[in-house]
């Protein structure tokens, strides 16, 4: 086989489709945000970030940065091995009691990211339980979807969100068979919130565990910042709760939350976690600074301002007659069903209004659904959004879209 050559193509066939991924670098200005300088080829220039997923910014709160470095002169860089050999600081423990907490559990294990925690933990779950049965929103993350894969064992997948579907399943299977229903709070790319309470009576009436993506979530939503099942008061009907350090914390790595037992397997089983390096002490304190503001009175205002700015971001595009997907969360799609379009746009946007916000295209979301995600920040003036709306204005009118 002429190896180079086949990959040509391949790269070639998406470049064709529209879903070529151009990656823009990006120079943080600490404690700007969200303005950011662009390396474009020719030249260097500000731009407004609108579609970073560091929510609240907390990747550039002078707290968390003093947490990271006095870690990183106090303990060194790396964490020098997996946490069984070596690689177990003082800071993990502290760090896993405080995500407890969090999230109102008894114990929780961090990894190297959130999209591992996803999949080493629910693939470790079918080794102690090999008949489990994997039930999952047809929406799920790919994180997800690679753990059910990894498990092996059978999968039932309900169509988003309806819960007659997923009861429909749930029927269909003995009472007896182990199972568990896997599903996100608020959806990654459309911003859609689930019926958790309906899942949690649904797992309860058919005796299945449940694991729960709070990825988008956690920081953003519930009384302290325990995200969606904080906010309705659920987080004790939630088998597993997953979550990141690297988006509303603004660090890097992610975590699962349960009870004792629950953890300890996941602990003890799962490979993502027993055969790869623990996070490096500056990382893990700079997410405990983070999770540490979030918790406190201050993290409720944000929590507060970051929903008024999402609010108002979605109000002023529909007043506009943009064509944006309603949803009640801060994730805000505007949709544009098109690849290469979709593209286009988001190229103009940044070239001649200097407005970052990147295509979401295939595989990130289905063919056909192609959409600019935006995510307004606490820290995103009104002028700001009033800036983003002349020039998406400008924009259809130039183009006559
Ligand atoms: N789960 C969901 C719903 C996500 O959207 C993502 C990433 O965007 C992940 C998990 C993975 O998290 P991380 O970026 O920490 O790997």
């Amino acid at each position: 086989m002429e190896y180079h050559k086949h990959f040509a193509q391949n790269l070639d066939n998406i470049r064709q489709e529209g879903r070529y991924r151009y990656f823009m670098p990006l120079e943080k200005i600490m404690g700007k945000y969200p303005k950011a300088l662009w390396h474009d080829e020719q030249k260097v220039k500000e731009i407004t970030i609108w579609c970073s997923n560091d929510y609240l910014a907390m990747g550039q709160d002078e707290r968390v940065i003093k947490a990271a470095q006095d870690a990183l002169a106090s303990q060194g860089a790396g964490a020098g091995g997996t946490r069984n050999i070596a690689g177990t600081n003082n800071l993990h423990v502290e760090l896993e009691n405080k995500i407890a907490k969090l999230h109102f559990k008894e114990a929780a294990l961090t990894y190297s990211s959130g999209w591992v925690s996803n999949m080493a933990g629910l693939s470790a779950l079918s080794q102690v339980i090999p008949d489990l049965i994997y039930i999952s929103d047809a929406a799920n993350h790919n994180s997800m979807i690679a753990g059910i894969r990894a498990a092996g064992t059978k999968k039932f997948i309900f169509k988003h969100n309806d819960m007659e579907d997923l009861e429909r399943i749930l029927k269909s299977l003995p009472i007896e068979a182990p199972k568990i229903i896997v599903f996100e709070s608020v959806y990654s790319m459309d911003g859609a919130i689930s019926p958790m309470e309906e899942i949690c009576d649904l797992a309860e009436k058919y005796q299945a565990m449940t694991w729960l993506d709070e990825v988008h979530a956690v920081g953003l939503y519930g009384r302290q910042g325990g995200g969606k099942s904080d906010e309705f008061g659920l987080s004790d009907r939630i088998t597993f709760i997953e979550g990141t350090l690297a988006k509303a914390i603004g660090n890097v790595g992610g975590y699962v939350a349960g009870s004792k037992e629950a953890i300890d397997v996941l602990r003890s089983f799962g490979h993502g976690f027993i055969f790869s390096t623990a996070l490096p002490p500056s990382v893990v304190a700079g997410a405990s600074a983070a999770i540490d503001i979030i918790m406190s009175a201050e993290g409720k205002v944000l929590r507060m301002q970051h929903q008024k700015q999402a609010s108002r971001t979605r109000e002023r595009l529909k007043e506009e007659g943009f064509p944006v997907k309603e949803t009640l969360s801060h994730i805000i799609p505007l949709m544009v069903c098109d690849p290469v379009k979709c593209k286009e746009v988001a190229d103009i946007l940044i070239r001649d209004y200097h407005i970052y916000v990147q295509p979401i295209n295939y595989p990130t979301v289905a063919r056909g659904t192609e959409r600019l995600r935006l995510t307004p920040s606490p820290y995103h003036t009104d002028n700001d959004i009033e800036n983003l709306i002349h020039c998406l204005i400008d924009l259809r009118n130039k183009e006559g879209q």
